[in-house]
């Protein structure tokens, strides 16, 4: 007869356990008999307030987690069925936050930040790097810091041999303004070798990205797109391009990231209403991801948006060495100023677990399913006075802000100590 505990299942009549599982078994002898009891959780999180958009999840409920795994959510779990339990009494229990767009090639590219500050900071579990590599140096962000990361690192493989290899306050030069260094046959080789940790493609267009190329880069990314079963990422500047010719080339699941950067290349037209361009990729399936950065994120646009409610399907911060001192400084704070403007909390939440998980076609991330990754994040929002900052210097006064109280990372605490 077996007994079911969670995932495990124990067949007393052969007592043929898994040898995966045997360590986790106490064998006690009873009256001749051997009584095989299961150990602990390797951590409870009691007390919090969980919220995971996959199973519309929004109630006080108790989680546990056992081999790097979500293992139990249930109203209540005995403190004493875990090894490690962390009272989260007044938090939101969230799945590990994905921020879909940052650059942490670390070292490698002189826009990179350090992966692990970025995400303690955050409460972010799943940092997506959007191009920073090309496929002539994405080996060297493998193996010196995906693999190397305490965080789940996951990537778009910029379309450019070397990624995007020159954004300093020095030297700023457009990796599209040069077609020859648009590499697609190595970047399907790239694709094929690391489909582990590539997720798409990136391409950036733009006056300050691809300039007199305009939209032709594109083109390239889509080659490599279609070959590869990926989606791209596509970032937009000033024009050329405009808003709408770069949407109109975008196919269902492609990611249009600075989606609510400032006028006038933004998705609203001078008399502030939304372009037909705009409604138009939504319905055939294009997701729309802010991307703050240093120059792509408006309060005047995205209060529009949000007025029509028109939410974006990802929140990012575009976190880079330029921008994580300010405007856009962490993933929380992004998140923040969309809360402060009218979104609910619920939404932005929404925004950056499980809409993220599906933009990526990753289900084992974003959500808190019982044997998903054992990721997540414990935030607060804090009451007060609080200033925000958009990429154009305007000032938002809001009272709440969103906080990191702690960080799970394959079902152990991982921060604070
Ligand atoms: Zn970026």
């Amino acid at each position: 007869m077996p007994f079911y505990w969670g995932t495990i299942i124990v067949d007393f009549s052969t007592r043929n356990l898994n040898i995966k599982y045997r360590h986790k078994l106490k064998i006690l002898k009873l009256n001749g008999f051997e009584r095989i009891k299961m150990s602990k959780f390797d951590l409870v999180l009691k007390g919090g307030h969980l919220v995971d958009p996959s199973e519309s999840i929004n109630s006080p409920k108790d989680i546990a987690f056992s081999d790097g795994k979500v293992a139990e959510i249930s109203p209540q779990i005995s403190p004493s069925r875990a090894i490690k339990v962390v009272n989260v009494d007044h938090c939101f229990v969230t799945p590990g936050l994905i921020d879909l767009h940052t650059h942490v090639y670390w070292g490698g590219t002189s826009l990179g930040i350090d992966a692990e500050d970025f995400c303690r900071k955050s409460a972010v579990t799943t940092s997506v790097d959007t191009g920073s590599a090309g496929p002539g140096n994405f080996a060297g962000f493998r193996k010196h810091v995906i693999e190397k990361s305490a965080v789940n690192i996951l990537a778009f493989l910029h379309v450019c041999h070397a990624g995007i290899f020159a954004f300093s306050d020095r030297v700023m030069v457009g990796e599209s303004e040069n077609i020859s260094l648009m590499d697609p046959i190595t970047a399907i080789e790239i694709v094929e070798e690391n489909r582990d940790y590539i997720v798409g493609i990136k391409v950036r267009l733009g006056k300050h990205t691809s300039g007199k190329n305009g939209i032709s880069p594109l083109a390239v990314a889509k080659e490599v797109a279609q070959k590869t079963n990926l989606p791209i990422m596509v970032h937009i500047d000033e024009a050329p391009p405009s808003y709408s010719e770069v949407l109109d080339q975008m196919r269902a699941s492609d990611i249009l990231t600075h989606c609510f950067r400032p006028l006038p290349n933004s998705p609203v037209d001078a008399n502030k209403k939304i372009l037909p361009a705009v409604q138009k990729a939504r319905e055939r399936g294009v997701l729309f991801d802010v991307g703050h950065g240093m120059g792509s994120f408006s309060f005047e646009v995205t209060k529009i948006m949000l007025d029509e409610k028109f939410y974006p399907d990802t929140i990012s911060s575009d976190i880079h060495a330029m921008c994580i001192n300010g405007p856009a400084h962490d993933l929380v704070t992004t998140l923040s100023k969309f809360l402060t403007l009218g979104m609910p909390f619920y939404e932005v939440i929404n925004s950056c677990t499980n809409n993220a998980s599906k933009a990526l076609k990753r289900p084992e991330v974003g959500n808190l399913r019982v044997g998903s990754r054992g990721d997540a994040s414990i935030l607060n929002i804090k009451k007060g006075k609080f200033e925000f900052f958009d990429v154009e210097g305007k000032k938002l006064i809001g009272n709440q802000k969103i906080c990191v109280e702690g960080v799970v990372l394959g079902g152990k605490w991982w921060f604070p100590d």
